[in-house]
């Protein structure tokens, strides 16, 4: 363990995924030299606030400092090495080297891998007009468009493009969502929940063109069309395309690792045939033990506990393979969204509540045995708390339900 200590661990991706893991480090008493290397020129910051109070709310930097992950005083504190600014573009892994984009190169003992994912590029790209949001950056200039109150499109009825349709509806500005899919949420929180999610939306004077694709946008900020694969053709000031993310994976592509729509590691978290070399985060696709399947998973929860998990790893020894606590959320005007598991396809579905009686709602997924293996619900948190500790203790869906049954 004195050994372990005392390697020098490089985390290349300064955002939640590697800040939590630097920070971990120190916690569980690492000694050596840990270094944080980041391609944006930002002290590391938290991403969910990004498409809801920070376009909701006035722009202004005290509501960003609010976001910050760590400040530079607690990271000089921790004896944190900061490259900011400064991205990673290849990696020699036989050497243990990460060269970075200014020509220099970083030696390491252990890296630790937390590049996350980058907003799936527009396919239409007109003069001007057209933003996506992944970044601190992105969501300033969509807020300065917001403010302007002027007809908005959003393509992609993903959660992240509905939290802007519902920000930008807060700043009075005319939302039309647009989706190829007939029931975009659905893959999120099953067709019951999406429903109402869809009438939300509607009631709060959202359009829908759900069922058709976009085929072209044209014109600059202020006058855009985007034409529609049923010939209609809509009039936008601003369009923000959110159709998913991809893992940043292309500064790896001569490493020797396994990248396959993200690094695939072990169950430990290790790239495949690679000891000393972890993936975190977004980024990291990883053998899941309950759905029996490789998952990338794109949730904050998600970055921070295995972030928890590797920087455990790196100095006591991996014992268990990380156990995901597999849970999400979304702020949809002042519902909350809240899922955990996943919903298996041999499984059934139990709807304990009703959202327009009540005001809130759970649908609780079994797997092909009965047993209890997620759920969603709507401005319900204590029934997902209590679903999820059933969950660990082996309960069977009929039980889950009826104990949240049974909640006042
Ligand atoms: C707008 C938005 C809203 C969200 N809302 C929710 C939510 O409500 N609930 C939820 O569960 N999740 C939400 N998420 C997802 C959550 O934010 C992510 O799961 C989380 O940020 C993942 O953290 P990460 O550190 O793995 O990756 P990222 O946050 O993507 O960070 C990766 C970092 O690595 C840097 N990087 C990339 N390439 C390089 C390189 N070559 N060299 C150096 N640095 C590099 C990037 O610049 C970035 O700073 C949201 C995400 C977004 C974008």
């Amino acid at each position: 363990m004195a050994e372990a200590v005392a390697r020098h661990v490089v985390i290349v991706g300064a955002s939640l995924a590697g800040t939590r893991t630097a920070q971990s480090l120190r916690a569980l008493g690492h000694t050596g030299p840990v270094t944080l290397i980041g391609a944006e020129d930002e002290l590391p910051y938290d991403r969910p606030p990004l498409s809801k109070r920070l376009l909701a709310e006035d722009w202004s930097e005290s509501l960003v400092d609010e976001i910050r992950l760590a400040g530079k005083a607690e990271l000089d504190e921790l004896d944190i090495t900061l490259r900011l600014g400064c991205a990673a573009v290849g990696l020699d892994s036989t050497a243990r080297l990460v060269h970075l984009a200014d020509g220099s190169a970083v030696a390491y003992d252990v890296l630790v891998i937390a590049t996350g994912a980058a907003a799936r590029p527009s396919p239409w790209r007109p003069a001007s007009g057209v933003f996506q949001l992944r970044t601190l950056d992105d969501s300033r200039a969509i807020a300065e468009r917001l403010t302007l109150g002027e007809p908005l499109v959003v393509v992609g009825g993903g959660f992240i493009g509905t939290e802007i349709a519902a920000a930008a509806r807060a700043r009075g500005c005319a939302v039309t969502v647009v989706d190829p899919l007939a029931e975009p949420m659905a893959r999120l929180v099953g067709p019951e929940i999406a429903g109402a999610l869809v009438d939300l939306h509607r009631r709060n004077g959202v359009t829908t063109r759900f069922g058709t694709g976009v085929v072209g946008i044209e014109g600059e900020a202020g006058d855009l069309t985007v034409a529609l694969d049923d010939g209609e053709k809509l009039a936008a000031s601003t369009v923000i395309v959110g159709i998913g993310s991809v893992p940043e994976t292309d500064w790896l592509a001569d490493s020797g690792l396994r990248l396959d729509n993200g690094v695939v590691t072990d169950a430990r978290l290790r790239a495949v045939g690679h000891e000393n070399v972890f993936a975190v985060g977004d980024v990291a696709r990883w053998p899941h033990a309950g759905r029996g399947t490789e998952v990338r998973a794109e949730h904050w929860t998600n970055a921070g506990d295995q972030a928890r998990y590797v920087a455990s790893a790196v100095v006591r020894g991996a014992a268990e393979p990380y156990a995901p606590t597999d849970y999400v959320w979304s702020d949809q005007y002042d519902w909350k969204v809240n899922a955990f598991g996943w919903r298996a396809l041999e499984g059934r579905s139990v709807l304990v509540g009703d959202l327009e009686a009540d005001g809130r709602v759970a649908m609780l997924h079994s797997d092909a045995d009965g047993g209890l293996c997620g759920a969603v619900t709507v401005n319900w948190v204590r029934a997902l708390n209590q679903v999820r500790r059933l969950s660990a203790s082996g309960a069977s869906v009929d039980e889950a339900a009826e104990a949240v049954r049974r909640l006042p």
